[in-house]
């Protein structure tokens, strides 16, 4: 039996186990193919705030990315690379350089897996019984935590809905030496070994679980390499590795982390709560211990981090989550609306 069983081993299960395992917790963490698989094994894992207008999304952010970069800094100086940013609006505007990082994707998860015991199988069937959870009919685990990014939904609830975004992203071998991260239409990385990496679409037309033709990589090189040519001239360029893969959005922006409503008991039970205004997320019944922390966007190496200190924090110590984070708020929505 275990403390805690996580589903999903990309940079937010990965984070959370680390999380845990330092709080003394036992964890053990599935991968349906490998650590690092998903989205995170695909992103540039530039880390950087918000450059938008004030608001709700911005200030989490601009928090999550103070925290991040002293997580990644303290913890993992070998995996992170503290370079200056220069962020240039699409209107041509160069900001004042600021600091900011990049983290080695796919070996930070790893490194952040290590205390936790890895299992590669898919997670399948999730029951709760006698105070546990059993997965897969195998593995019994006090708290389960769903780290599923946009691949897949364990839990069928019908007001979890998330957006799958298809992002491309390449290294490339250059002669131009860059100093910097440079962000406008894509990032590009500074120079590494004579390696630059630019990074990353937003193809709203291509899903890997809908679409009725490949993927076409040549055409998402040449855009990565058109918007790269904006900001810096790239000379010899080869591009030597594709990256690809699904950020996981919600319709609001906003991350889920939390735990999970159950509708159709809640509106069994209290239909009339759910229906007011402003509910109030304590009158609505919730699986027992089992959590989400997903919807990170294109920021899931700065919010998962800080997202997984909260879910932790909350697991062990009963720390009470924000509620603009909570996935209730979508339970409420998808209700007030159902006739
Ligand atoms: C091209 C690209 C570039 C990006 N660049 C940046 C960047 O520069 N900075 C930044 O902060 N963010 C960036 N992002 C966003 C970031 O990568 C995502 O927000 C982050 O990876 C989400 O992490 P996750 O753990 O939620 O999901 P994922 O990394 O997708 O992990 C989910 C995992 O769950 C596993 N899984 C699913 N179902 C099951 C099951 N039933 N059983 C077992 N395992 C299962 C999957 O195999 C997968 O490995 C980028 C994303 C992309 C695609």
């Amino acid at each position: 039996m275990y403390d805690v069983a996580i589903i999903g081993a990309g940079i937010n299960g990965s984070s959370v186990a680390y999380e845990l395992v330092k709080s003394g917790k036992s964890v053990i963490i599935f991968d349906k193919e490998a650590i690092a698989s998903g989205g995170s094994g695909a992103a540039g894992a530039f880390i950087s705030p918000k450059f938008s207008k004030a608001g709700e999304l911005k200030a989490l952010i601009d928090k999550a990315f103070v925290y991040s970069m002293k997580f990644y800094e303290e913890n993992f100086p070998y995996l992170f690379t503290k370079a200056p940013l220069q962020h240039i609006t699409h209107e041509g505007e160069k900001f004042p350089l600021m600091d900011a990082g990049i983290v080695s994707a796919s070996a930070m998860c790893d490194a952040l897996c290590k205390g936790a015991k890895f299992k590669q199988e898919k997670i399948s069937d999730l029951v709760y019984e006698d105070d546990y959870w059993v997965l897969n009919e195998t593995y019994s685990a006090k708290h389960v935590v769903i780290a599923t990014g946009a691949y897949e939904h364990i839990i069928k609830e019908p007001y979890i809905k998330l957006r799958g975004v298809w992002g491309h992203r390449i290294d490339v071998k250059t002669s131009t030496i860059n100093d910097k991260s440079l962000h406008q239409f894509v990032s590009i990385s500074p120079s590494k070994d004579g390696i630059v990496a630019i990074g990353a679409t937003h193809n709203l037309d291509y899903h890997p679980q809908t679409a009725t033709k490949p993927y076409d990589v040549e055409e998402g090189r040449v855009e990565l390499l058109e918007k790269a040519s904006r900001m810096l001239e790239l000379k010899d360029v080869e591009i030597v590795k594709d990256y690809m893969g699904l950020r996981s959005g919600s319709f609001d922006y906003m991350p889920l982390l939390g735990r999970l409503v159950l509708s159709q008991a809640t509106l069994g039970c209290c239909e009339r709560k759910v229906k007011v205004k402003k509910p109030d997320f304590k009158n609505f019944l919730y699986y027992p211990k089992l959590y989400m922390i997903n919807g990170n966007g294109g920021y899931g190496f700065v919010l998962a981090p800080y997202l997984a200190k909260m879910l932790c924090r909350h697991i062990v110590a009963g720390v009470k989550l924000d509620d603009a984070l909570s996935p209730a708020r979508f339970f409420a929505r998808w209700a007030k609306r159902r006739k």
